[in-house]
């Protein structure tokens, strides 16, 4: 089977009956790029831009951000990348950035809420993502939206930085990760090209359960049917709005939860690389119409355990 795997690993994820899912990668680096492609990925569905900023005394300057975004645009000869600005705070600290000590982090300054209060990090990133963007296909994606008038403030000064540079147009999105956005979704849709779902954080904030704690993390289950419920919301929302649906938390990157995000109509997902060939087997052997009946039935069971023994 692995062996199959690996010969397989570029072809398309098509169903036996013709539904056809992107299934692209999670990276953190110029080496991780590379990696991608000779996984099979399909593009970039999340590059973690907080990996640019760790380790080091100061923040990359705009030049050091374009030579490491055109890189990996390079590597990936053609293909797309969604980069995600900076997403600080919660588990991931940056000493020279001095954040606020905050008694509850993960509900604090932290995502897009941290680049509105910190305007000329996010502006400087913005800018190098933009001249990336005339390498390569790009898209940009902000991190932890909760409120629409986050999306807007975050639009309007990419559409600035855009403008004074004289930069093409990139698509835009926004992960959805928060419950509070999966009820908007219908408004920020209207406003944005495309979602990406974080089932690692909608699963901490929908189950008030933190993702790094070493009891609750095991229930902190992606695959519950609160969260798929939400995951539902937000496809039929983004359906309407004609806009698409990825997902790039650790449960697309497991065999069975691709099936159930796929038949719950997610059209990309986002996968470590490891989770490649696998994924794309999985959505190649099993016909679309059978993961739509195990999503539907997942929807109504009345917990992860019992959704996982649907498997
Ligand atoms: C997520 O929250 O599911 C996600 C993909 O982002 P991160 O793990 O970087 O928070
Ligand atoms: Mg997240």
């Amino acid at each position: 089977e692995r062996e199959t795997e690996a010969r397989e690993r570029f072809k398309p994820a098509l169903s036996p009956d013709g539904a056809r899912v992107e299934v692209v990668a999670n990276i953190s680096d110029v080496a991780e790029a590379e990696a991608a492609v000779a996984a099979g990925a399909e593009g970039v569905g999340l590059l973690r831009t907080e990996f640019l900023f760790v380790n080091r005394e100061a923040p990359p300057s705009e030049d050091e951000q374009v030579e490491i975004y055109a890189a990996m645009i390079a590597a990936l000869n053609g293909l797309p990348i969604i980069i995600r600005t900076l997403d600080v705070g919660g588990d991931k600290e940056i000493p020279y950035l001095r954040m606020p000590v905050e008694e509850n982090p993960f509900l604090g300054l932290r995502g897009i809420r941290f680049c509105l209060a910190h305007e000329d990090l996010f502006r400087t990133q913005l800018r190098a993502i933009f001249r990336a963007a005339e390498k390569g296909p790009v898209r940009i994606m902000f991190p932890m939206i909760a409120m629409v008038s986050e999306l807007e403030a975050a639009l309007r000064i990419a559409e600035a930085v855009r403008a004074e540079i004289g930069a093409a147009p990139v698509e835009m999105g926004i992960m959805i990760e928060i419950p509070s956005a999966v009820m908007m979704a219908p408004e920020l849709a209207r406003q944005v090209d495309f979602f990406s779902i974080g089932t690692n954080d909608l699963t901490q904030y929908a189950l008030a359960m933190d993702r790094m704690h070493p009891v609750l993390a095991k229930q902190a289950d992606g695959l519950h049917p609160a969260v798929l419920r939400l995951i539902d919301q937000t496809v039929r929302a983004a359906d309407a709005a004609g806009i698409w649906v990825g997902a790039c938390g650790g449960i697309a990157g497991d065999p069975f939860g691709a099936r159930i995000l796929s038949g719950l109509g997610v059209k990309e997902l986002s996968v470590s690389i490891p989770s490649v060939a696998g994924v794309k087997a999985v959505l190649r052997r099993v016909p679309m119409a059978e993961n739509q009946a195990l999503a539907a039935r997942a929807l109504v069971c009345a917990d992860a355990a019992t959704v996982r023994k649907l498997g």
